[in-house]
């Protein structure tokens, strides 16, 4: 991506914080595999890595990390924590077990990865957040699968949120949604943004267009999905497609392509309810 516009290739999250458009999912990678997949992605260019606690494999990726020998501001580093840590001291604690996994000693980005909206706490879980970037721990806070009721629990309490990253693919649009988070001026990065590898990489909305400007199905999509504003984590352990996938920015989709994506939308829901669903 050298030679590319900032600005083209990453999105603000809160004033003087920008997120690289493209980043690497690292999820189900674990050991080795995550640590390798995790150099090779920095060696190619990536300059952003999302892992989880629940991934198990921060450490590996800790390990990756310092392999590529990046500095590390040079890169924009997300991670997640448990419903576990939901309160204010819980949160602080999970930001400590966090960076220790990670061999760092501050993040990017960290989210609380589920609502768990029976035990109630995470409102308090995103106050505690908000404290770790007061003092500078952590350099911006978002969640992940928060329903827009959720969003509006913590919104009352006076806080804006800042991302929500949530599945998003051509057939899982979730245009009700996405729609809240334009209202309130909350970044969208969709995780599985290539549906795990979807069957609609080969529709003719997709490959029509990849034939037309030389490109690859899953650049076509994550194309689709920067264009209109959204980060996307695509997950690869292949630098072939870890490459392919983060060069999307020297071409663009007319606006009746980006429509005929759109129109792929299937009115499903993500794969798991986050009303129940939680770790
Ligand atoms: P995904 O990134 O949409 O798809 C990954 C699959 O697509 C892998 O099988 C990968 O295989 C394949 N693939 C990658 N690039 C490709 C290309 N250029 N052409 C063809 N196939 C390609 O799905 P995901 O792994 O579910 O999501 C990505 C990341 O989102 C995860 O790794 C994780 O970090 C995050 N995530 C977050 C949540 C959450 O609750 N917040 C939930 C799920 C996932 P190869 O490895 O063989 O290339």
């Amino acid at each position: 991506m050298s030679g590319i516009a900032e600005e083209i290739t990453t999105a603000e999250v809160t004033p003087g914080v920008r997120i690289p458009f493209i980043g690497l999912g690292t999820w189900p990678l674990t050991g080795e595999d995550a640590a390798a997949a995790v150099s090779s992605a920095i060696a190619s260019g990536y300059r952003h890595i999302d892992t989880a606690e629940n991934y198990a494999n921060e450490a590996a990726v800790g390990k990756g990390i310092r392999r590529s020998g990046i500095e590390r501001g040079q890169l924009f580093l997300t991670t997640k924590f448990n419903t576990g840590w939901h309160s204010q001291r819980g949160v602080r604690d999970a930001f400590g077990e966090a960076v220790k996994r990670l061999g760092t000693d501050y993040l990017d980005l960290f989210l609380v990865h589920w609502p768990n909206p029976a035990q109630g706490r995470f409102v308090e879980a995103c106050e505690g957040l908000q404290e770790l970037v007061d003092d500078g721990s952590i350099r911006a806070w978002g969640v992940s699968n928060f329903k827009p009721a959720h969003l509006r629990l913590v919104q009352d309490t006076g806080l804006d949120v800042p991302l929500n990253q949530v599945q998003v693919d051509p057939e899982h649009g979730q245009p009700g949604q996405l729609g809240y988070h334009r209202e309130n001026g909350i970044l969208t990065a969709a995780y599985s943004p290539l549906g795990r590898s979807g069957s609609f990489l080969g529709h003719p909305a997709v490959s029509g267009p990849a034939r037309e400007l030389g490109k690859t199905p899953a650049q076509i999509v994550l194309r689709w999905h920067v264009q209109q504003g959204r980060v996307a984590i695509p997950k690869s352990a292949d630098q072939q497609r870890q490459r392919e996938n983060l060069d999307v920015f020297s071409f663009a989709l007319t606006q009746a392509q980006l429509d005929a994506i759109n129109a792929l939308e299937t009115g499903a829901p993500p794969r798991l309810d986050s009303d129940t669903y939680f770790h």
